[in-house]
């Protein structure tokens, strides 16, 4: 990292690192081999008693790389310069940091509204990672990637668990199996790994996306794109939403290839609205029993119209699943992935010379930027919090 080399510089700065209390999260926001850098560094690294557990990183990894592992968040938090988390803080939490103190981690803004003006009026400033924009220098901290790989390669391996299929084509002394047959709906970061990953279960894959440049990454991994006469690329390279016509064709196509596969991951998301239907009630009809949906925009609404957040149902024999937090079930990879987001974020806010920026005019600092100084920075967060003022 480009932060201070040697322990006179990053001077007085104290990170510590949260252990996350959020049900099902089994990730931690540092681990030891990151750990080990930021000491090395000069920073004190303090780690809540058993933060590493359920990512499978022991405290005495975290301590033989430096850390001192404190029990309790009152002694974490106490002097803490940067707290680190994975999950959005809880307002319990927030009561605990005083004025200055800086968090990062994601914070999902406009769903998070009491921690925010609990931020706010206490003047800590808080960096949320999902506002990283996705810019080429920005992409060693891009949280949402990382973890949407993560997610997209558990969604594969999930689907590949419940299918009562062989993904590969098999040869054998009772005869030849045919390959599964897995289909992609969106691929995005998360999508293009679901399908590298049915790949090399030697799947044959099919994926899908309204955005026309996406053709080109699912043809390199090798996998089929089903082309539909839209190209719904926006700004910034997210999809926008389809028009009434358009949402009929590509009803059309979807549904006679999901009707034709033995897994279908689905991924599609549009930034800041519900996540588009694309597998209707009557298109599950059409499934062939045993086959398996992995619905990855659960949380946001569901890609299939029988999805249930959290759940996993079975309807016309097919198994519907929508998993929450898939990125927790590889937590050793998605922590470590995670980690190395943050050490390159803090390569931002400390300097060369070891001294903590306190001007976030850095483009990267500033967008994400969500609270700084008893003000709410992000506009749509603050939009909310204002709403029906003058
Ligand atoms: P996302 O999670 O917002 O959406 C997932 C996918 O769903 C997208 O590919 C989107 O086009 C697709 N989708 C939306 N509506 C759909 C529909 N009706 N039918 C089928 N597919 C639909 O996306 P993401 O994975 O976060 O990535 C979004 C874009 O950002 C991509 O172009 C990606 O390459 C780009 N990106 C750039 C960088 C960078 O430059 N640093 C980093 C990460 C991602």
């Amino acid at each position: 990292m480009s932060t201070p080399t040697g322990a006179s510089r990053a001077n007085g700065i104290v990170i510590a690192v949260l252990r996350e209390q959020v049900p099902g999260e089994q990730r931690v926001s540092s681990v030891p081999e990151v750990v080990q850098k930021l000491t090395k560094s000069g920073f004190e690294v303090r780690v809540e008693q058993g933060a590493g557990e359920g990512a499978f990183y022991p405290d005495d990894l975290f301590a033989a790389a430096g850390a001192k592992i404190v029990r309790g968040r009152a002694g974490l938090l106490d002097g803490a310069t940067i707290v680190l988390c994975v999950q959005p803080p809880a307002p319990v939490d927030v009561g605990m940091l005083v004025e200055g103190t800086i968090i990062i981690g994601f914070m999902n803004p406009t769903g998070n509204l009491q921690a925010v003006t609990l931020m706010r009026d206490r003047k800590v400033t808080a960096f949320a990672l999902e506002l990283v924009p996705r810019i080429t220098r920005a992409q060693g901290m891009d949280a949402l990637s990382s973890q949407a790989t993560a997610g997209g390669y558990a969604a594969a391996i999930l689907g590949a668990g419940h299918c009562p299929k062989f993904l590969p084509m098999l040869t054998t002394a009772a005869g030849t199996i045919r390959p599964a047959t897995v289909l992609i709906l969106g691929a995005g970061v998360a999508g293009l790994m679901a399908i590298a990953t049915a790949k090399r279960l030697g799947a044959l894959v099919e994926a899908y996306d309204v955005r026309r440049a996406a053709g080109e990454q699912v043809r390199s991994l090798g996998a089929k794109f089903l082309e539909l006469e839209i190209n719904a690329e926006a700004a910034g390279g997210y999809a926008r939403e389809l028009t009434p016509e358009e949402k009929v064709k590509e009803q059309e196509m979807v549904s006679a290839a999901v009707a034709r596969a033995d897994i279908v991951i689905t991924t599609a998301a549009i930034p800041g609205r519900r996540a588009p239907v694309l597998i209707t009630r009557e298109t599950v009809a059409r499934m062939r029993p045993g086959a398996v949906i992995v619905d990855l925009a659960a949380e946001t609404g569901g890609n299939c119209e029988l999805t249930r957040s959290g759940q996993t149902v079975t309807e016309h024999g097919v198994t519907i699943m929508g998993p929450q937090n898939l990125p927790a079930r590889v937590a050793f990879h998605a922590s470590q992935m995670y980690a190395r987001n943050l050490q390159s974020f803090l390569s931002l806010l400390v300097g060369k010379d070891g001294a903590l920026t306190r001007e976030f005019t850095d483009e990267i600092l500033a967008s994400c930027l969500l609270v700084h100084d008893g003000v709410v920075r992000h506009k749509p967060t603050d939009d909310l919090l204002c709403g029906g003022k003058p």
